[in-house]
């Protein structure tokens, strides 16, 4: 009995030093690795194409997301990646939206200011003026730019 609770103590012990050490090396997990990956490719992303839904519109940032056009979320290239609100993402996702019509649709020329149109959809949800429930009809709040 009494040896048993020694080599407990020990273990414990092992443990804790083991904790220590990795708290005071203070590396990256590997979460926080695939975290920091996660955030590179996303913003590179977002640089190319803008933080809009380049199928519907949708501009506010917190919601818009990067999408993997071939289904591989391992496949970082900027030419595999789109910014999609969630409910375009998940069409893409599960084929209601063919991959090549999604990429004719980002890399196409457009008419629009859609600097402007982010801009205008970021500032109505930093004021409050979009909800998830908004009516919509007032959608236009940021397809206009107004
Ligand atoms: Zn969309």
């Amino acid at each position: 009995m009494m040896h048993e609770a020694a080599s407990m103590t020990g273990v414990k012990k092992s443990v804790i030093k083991y904790r220590i050490e990795v708290a005071q090396k203070n590396e990256p997990t590997e979460k926080e690795k695939a975290m920091e990956k996660k955030n590179d490719y996303q913003q590179s992303a977002f640089k190319k194409y803008g933080k809009v839904c380049v199928l519907c519109g949708f501009g506010i940032h917190d919601i818009v997301e990067i999408a993997h056009i071939d289904g591989n979320n391992k496949n970082h290239d900027l030419k595999n990646l789109v910014p999609l609100c969630p409910t375009c993402h998940k069409m893409l996702d599960v084929d209601l939206i063919a991959p090549d019509t999604i990429k004719l649709i980002r890399d196409r020329p457009r008419k629009a200011n859609w600097d402007k149109l982010e801009k205008a959809a970021q500032k109505a949800a930093e004021a409050g003026k979009v909800s998830a429930r908004m009516h919509p009809d007032d959608a236009t709040i940021w397809r206009s730019g107004g």
